[in-house]
């Protein structure tokens, strides 16, 4: 096959789409106003936010009211964390639960809070990358504020039993967090049905710009401010808002929620037509999380006697985006503490390869890295 390029890295970041696009123009030069101002430049962008708020709401399940604009799932994930961690100690309650292969916006909140007096359990998956139920209720203490378990890893794709965790939680007033970053716009999600208190997105993951996020908080739900000034976001998150990315959120999310059906069997396919060819070309390798329990999207293996990095250097020169563990990962030497967590030891974590393919991959996609892939395995095993 001719040279191509193919992104597969869409778990790092995706490609805004027309419609986030074309929503967000109009914000940044004809009604550029400050939502605060009155004249009507401002009220026309003021309208369009809440308009946005509306649209990310809708695609949740939630009130229109209950949804926080951030600057990005990072954001997010601290805000949420860190402030139910601040309100449960008000009731002195300062035993938080977590999972040991969160992103680091939430492990390092925890770590953060734990040098603050908090105490911290980490739940470890299973081998398939699963949070066991059970394991959830065994942590439960008196003293227990906030389980945080993402909805869906951003490694191994894996998808956690969220509606069932919150039930847990519901159960015995705690409050429920999910790191939804990877979930939404692939996973149906309602806050209400699902029962979840606190529920954190972010826009460059769905086809909306970088620089955008959003945190759902149920009404009800303490909510200590993250930066002090203006009255914007309630007052609880001040500065002038982020009007055209928050306007491109509302589109793309829109977008991503209403498609899932009818994306979902096409993505899945070439997902298990990309495993079932690498398994079968490649000797010495295994897949990374469950099988069937992951997003549509993910591939995540391993490669014996093989450096991730030269992986993604080679796969670069073949014109191949893909990453090796996370993006944040990449540029450490650590092995992904996402496949430690699952039982990989050091070797077999940094020989990851992880493909995050979408809606606008193609066969041909699938066909060219399935042609090159196995070739330059071949190569790096042979300069051993
Ligand atoms: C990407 C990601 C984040 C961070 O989102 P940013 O908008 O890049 O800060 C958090 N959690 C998960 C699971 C992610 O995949």
């Amino acid at each position: 096959m001719e040279k191509r390029f193919v992104y597969a890295d869409n778990a790092a970041t995706t490609r805004v789409s027309e419609n986030a696009l074309k929503a967000m123009l109009p914000f940044l030069q004809e009604s550029f106003g400050n939502p605060s101002s009155l004249y009507s430049v401002g009220r026309k962008a003021a309208a369009a936010l809440l308009d946005a708020r509306k649209k990310v709401a809708e695609a949740l399940g939630a009130d229109t009211k209950e949804i926080y604009f951030t600057s990005c799932g990072s954001e997010a994930d601290n805000w949420a964390v860190r402030s139910a961690a601040f309100e449960g100690a008000k009731k002195g309650k300062r035993h938080i639960i977590t999972s040991a292969f969160e992103h680091h916006a939430v492990l390092r909140t925890c770590a953060f809070l734990e040098g603050q007096g908090f105490e911290v359990t980490y739940i470890s998956p299973d081998s398939r990358g699963l949070i066991d139920l059970a394991d959830v209720k065994r942590a439960v203490r008196e003293d227990t504020c906030l389980v945080s378990v993402m909805y869906a890893n951003n490694e191994i794709g894996t998808i956690q039993p969220a509606a069932e965790i919150a039930a847990v939680c519901k159960e015995k007033n705690i409050l429920f967090h999910t790191d939804a970053v990877q979930a939404v716009g692939h996973i149906d999600i309602n806050v209400k049905k699902q029962g979840i208190d606190m529920l954190s997105l972010s826009g460059h993951k769905l086809h909306a710009p970088k620089g955008i996020g959003a945190l759902y908080v149920r009404s009800g739900v303490e909510l200590s401010p993250l930066i002090f000034g203006g009255p914007q976001e309630r007052g609880r998150r001040a500065g002038t808002e982020n009007v055209a990315s928050a306007v491109a959120l509302g589109a793309a999310i829109t977008d991503a929620v209403t498609g899932i059906a009818q994306r979902s069997a096409a993505v899945m396919q070439m997902r298990e037509r990309l495993i079932d060819g690498l398994l079968s070309a490649v000797e010495g390798v295994r897949l990374n999380g469950d099988r069937y329990i992951r997003l549509d999207g993910n591939v995540n293996l391993s490669f014996d006697g093989i450096e991730g990095e030269s992986l993604l250097l080679m796969l670069d020169m073949e014109g191949i985006c893909a990453s090796s563990g996370s993006a944040c990962e990449s540029a450490s030497l650590d092995a992904s503490h996402v496949l430690k967590s699952i039982g990989l030891d050091d070797r077999a974590a940094k020989g990851s390869l992880r493909l995050t393919i979408n809606e606008e991959n193609t066969q041909e996609d699938i066909d060219y890295i399935l042609e090159r892939l196995p070739a330059i395995v071949a190569r790096l095993r042979a300069l051993r």
